[in-house]
């Protein structure tokens, strides 16, 4: 098989980063094993290797790759079949440590889901998607602090879990309750905060999301710096009032 043999092969019709339809620029192709080039008869299928064809995405610039696997049709005639492109649900626009992953898999995945909405241009629903997104997230982690509470805080509307739940954490509540406005505004008919769009949104949503991983962290710290063994220190020997924060 010599290289002008791959032109036939389908070109994928858009990107599977940013989703944009075109020809990409093709890049490179190969047989694979290589050691199965001169073996090629289309007699024997089980020799066919299959194809690999790196592309490169002419808005995004992201390389990407396509595999065909060769088989023969029902004339006998070989055929390319391309491999399905995977979307990976978690490539998403914002970081997001594995604190947060343990603390609300459901937000991990509604976000992941409504910015795939983002991606294919449903501007309209997304927003929903990420006002959903907020609300597990917050609820998840008033339960994780208030596990006796859960049935009440799983019933609760979400301005009253932040009101109720946050009120320790004062930037938190604010952030939360500024996402969660916004938010509401994709969800309702009329708009009340009609300067915010879905980029505050998100963008409040981030902070949330590091507030939320701070605090996270900080609670760990304090239950290690309780620890007997940490830094040698004796048991009983560390009470609230020692510690030096
Ligand atoms: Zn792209």
């Amino acid at each position: 098989m010599n290289e002008s043999e791959f032109e036939d092969l389908p070109i994928p019709e858009k990107c599977p980063y940013c989703l944009e339809r075109q020809i990409p620029k093709e890049c490179f192709s190969k047989p694979y094993p290589d050691s199965a080039e001169n073996l090629i008869n289309i007699y024997d299928v089980d020799d066919l290797p299959d194809i690999f064809r790196v592309f490169q995405c002419l808005k995004c610039n992201k390389f990407f790759m396509q595999v065909y696997t060769i088989g023969t049709n029902n004339e006998g005639y070989l055929s390319y079949i391309p491999t399905e492109y995977e979307l990976a649900l978690d490539n998403i626009d914002i970081e997001i440590n594995q604190s947060i992953k343990d603390l609300s898999p459901d937000f991990v995945e509604i976000y992941s889901e409504a910015y795939q909405a983002e991606r294919y241009g449903l501007k309209r629903i997304c927003g929903v998607g990420y006002r959903k997104a907020i609300e597990f997230l917050i609820k998840d982690y008033a339960i994780d602090n208030n596990p006796i509470d859960t049935p009440k805080i799983s019933e609760m509307a979400l301005g009253a879990v932040i009101n109720e739940y946050l009120s320790d954490i004062p930037k938190l509540k604010n952030m939360a309750k500024v996402a969660a406005w916004i938010g509401n505004d994709e969800t309702h008919y009329l708009k009340q905060h009609p300067s915010k769009d879905i980029s505050d949104m998100k963008q409040f949503t981030k902070v949330t999301v590091m507030f939320i991983e701070a605090e996270i962290s900080a609670q760990e710290t304090l239950v290690e710096a309780k620890n007997p063994t940490f830094a040698g220190i004796k048991e009983d020997a560390v009470s609230d009032n020692d510690l030096p924060f």
